[in-house]
């Protein structure tokens, strides 16, 4: 008769570790209690969707916040989806965030007591694993070709019955140890599964972080957990390396609760303590129809982390923004604490909305421009040139021209109490200071006509501008302001909001309007920094040829 130990040693001859030796080598870590330990566990398919910095971004806090530890392991053991250089790109991004692993897969390296940190790199640690379960009959090898699984799943739909290899269906499950190691000896090619004590009619409790206490039916199918390429599948790694790598509280995307059931029962036949569990919601945003969906790779632009990079979003930006979406009660945090040391606020699972985190651009522009207003003259000058040195060339030789001329523009109303917040993001720096440059905007004009309010002739915008001329800009900001509104007075054009309200047929305009014919005049644009520090900067000179060039239109 051949024994489980004799075909677990007839599958495994190499194998001669033991899941004790494995035990010593990984052993429990030396943290004060309460230290978690966290992973991000991304598989190097391609680029960080914002959902995944999302997670990344909760499972670093919650190490960080508890003095634990945050590693990253690579999940590459899907050779068939890989992408060549994603794990690395995918750590560098991370960094930009300033999420920084501990331990683990740092791109080119490895670092920590717990690795390697590859799946691939990690072979032999799940064969020990399964040759233990081989020896104790919970697992199997199986041999069913695709033909004969292609069977299996037409009578399971024929008969509506569940799909999966389960039960009866579970046909290899039933073979002796004399037919798999006859089949083995033969060369017949296999999978190894796992064997599955489960009914699908019970009801097991499981215990999630944001969700609390729940039933799920119990897991029946016999998963498998070797592939022919002698590489374990996600289920069956995740549980060993969760254990061997000491991981406290296991955070990733809600999608996985389905297969909690596979997770629990593999930690329980393992023998192993299963590590709590938090799954977070997807991110949803509200589709065309008007409807949540969820964010979509194929779809949205803003389901890839490149996508704000590209723009020049800051990325404490949308790391506080994403916080926001996290835990109810950090808005308004970070609110009170005027948009800093947000390593202060302290993260809870019981403050996650289950209802779907909805992903709101207003709400990231918004952070964005607070967080760039904070920023001073030097510091928004060095932000920019290493954005646009990556991502954006025309914005670099813009800023390259002249440092001390770009910082004076961006100053404007900045490094105050109240700064104004005139940028989004740095990747729309250019379009709103090229006016400053003299031949950018000459090759404007050039090409587009300038676009007045059609309340006005061109003769009146051209009678006002002409009078501006005479503003005199050695005063302060309140003087020059007071100068216009005497001149546009002058011209019929009303200081007073109270008599223009009162006899509006009397008054040509108002200030407004004297103060917007000269900023499209000298900027192009109806918006722009404020009006006074720009005319500053360009100069008189400067100005009056604007105004000349109107004037000969
Ligand atoms: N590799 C899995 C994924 O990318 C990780 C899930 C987990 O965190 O356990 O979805």
């Amino acid at each position: 008769m051949v024994g489980n130990k004799e075909l677990a040693e007839l599958i495994f001859p190499e194998v001669k570790e033991t899941i004790e030796d494995l035990e010593k080598r990984y052993p429990d870590r030396n943290l004060k209690s309460g230290a978690e330990v966290t992973r991000f566990a991304p598989s190097p398919t391609g680029f960080l969707h914002t959902g995944s910095l999302f997670t990344s971004m909760v499972c670093h806090k919650v190490a960080k916040q508890s003095g634990g530890i945050f590693y990253v392991r690579l999940e590459d053991t899907d050779t068939k989806r890989e992408i060549q250089g994603s794990g690395e790109q995918l750590l560098d991004q991370l960094k930009l965030f300033g999420i920084v692993p501990d331990e683990g897969y740092l791109g080119n390296s490895q670092k920590g007591d717990y690795g390697p940190y590859i799946q691939s790199q990690r072979a032999n640690i799940y064969k020990v694993v399964i040759k233990h379960l081989l020896e104790e009959g919970k697992a199997y090898p199986d041999f069913a070709t695709p033909e004969e699984l292609e069977e299996i799943r037409a009578k399971q739909e024929a008969n509506k019955l569940t799909p999966g290899y389960y039960g009866e269906f579970a046909k290899y499950r039933f073979l002796t140890n004399e037919e798999r190691k006859e089949r083995i000896l033969n060369g017949q090619p296999y999978v190894i599964r796992f064997k599955s004590n489960g009914n699908h009619l019970n009801k097991i409790p499981v215990s999630d972080l944001i969700r609390g206490d729940f039933e799920i039916a119990e897991n029946d199918l016999d998963i498998v957990i070797l592939k022919s390429d002698g590489l374990p599948t996600y289920h069956f790694a995740h549980a060993c390396d969760d254990h061997f790598m000491r991981t406290t509280t296991v955070i990733r995307g809600e999608e996985w609760i389905a297969s909690l059931p596979i997770h629990v029962q593999l930690f329980k036949e393992l023998g192993w303590t299963a590590p709590k569990y938090a799954h977070l919601p997807v991110i949803m945003k509200i589709g065309e129809n008007g409807n949540k969906r969820k964010l979509s790779k194929r779809l949205d632009a803003e389901a890839a982390v490149s996508f704000f990079l590209e723009d020049g979003y800051p990325s404490d930006a949308l790391i506080m923004y994403l916080m926001t979406i996290a835990n109810s009660n950090f808005e308004e945090w970070i609110f009170e604490h005027k948009f800093e040391h947000m390593e202060d606020f302290v993260f809870s699972f019981d403050k996650m909305s289950l209802e779907g985190a909805l992903f709101d651009m207003g709400k990231l522009c918004f952070f964005s421009r607070e967080i760039l207003g904070k920023k001073t003259k030097e510091e928004m000058l060095q932000m920019t040139l290493e954005y646009s040195k990556k991502y954006n060339q025309k914005l670099f030789d813009l800023v390259n021209r002249d440092h001390e001329y770009f910082k004076e523009i961006i100053n404007i109303e900045r490094e105050k109490e109240n700064p104004r917040k005139d940028y989004e993001k740095l990747g729309g720096i250019y379009d709103i200071i090229s006016f400053f440059y003299k031949d950018l905007y000459d090759a404007y004009i050039k090409e587009n006509p300038l676009v007045f309010n059609e309340k006005f002739t061109l003769e009146t915008v051209k009678e006002v501008v002409s009078a501006m001329k005479k503003l005199d800009l050695s005063l302060d900001e309140q003087g020059w302001f007071n100068n216009m509104k005497a001149i546009g007075d002058s011209l019929g054009f009303s200081s007073d909001r109270k008599a223009y309200k009162a006899n509006p047929g009397a008054f040509k305009g108002m200030t407004g309007d004297v103060a917007e014919m000269l900023r499209i005049t000298l900027t192009t644009r109806k918006n722009s920094p404020n009006l006074y520090y720009v005319m500053r900067i360009l100069g008189k000179e400067e100005c009056n040829r604007r105004i000349d060039l109107v004037l000969a239109k």
